[in-house]
């Protein structure tokens, strides 16, 4: 892998080279800007799915966002 071309960089904070993309919108973000979460098929299989700070919260793009909150 060349990396001559310059580095994407993330499109939140635009200054960290670009780690994963978002699972919700899509878009390329650093590894700071995103939130891992656990996503589980409830029969046993567990994945990663990254998120960014407007989607995370998102119920339409997140069917987790629900679950993150503890407080109620
Ligand atoms: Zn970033
Ligand atoms: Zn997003």
């Amino acid at each position: 892998m060349k990396e001559d071309k310059e580095a994407q960089l993330c499109k939140a904070c635009k200054k960290n080279k670009v780690f994963t993309t978002c699972s919700g919108c899509g878009n390329c973000f650093c590894e700071s800007c995103l939130h891992m979460q656990m996503d589980s098929s409830g029969c046993g299989s567990v994945w990663v799915s990254y998120y960014c700070d407007e989607c995370v919260d998102d119920e339409k793009l997140n069917p987790n966002a629900a679950m993150r909150t503890n407080s109620d």
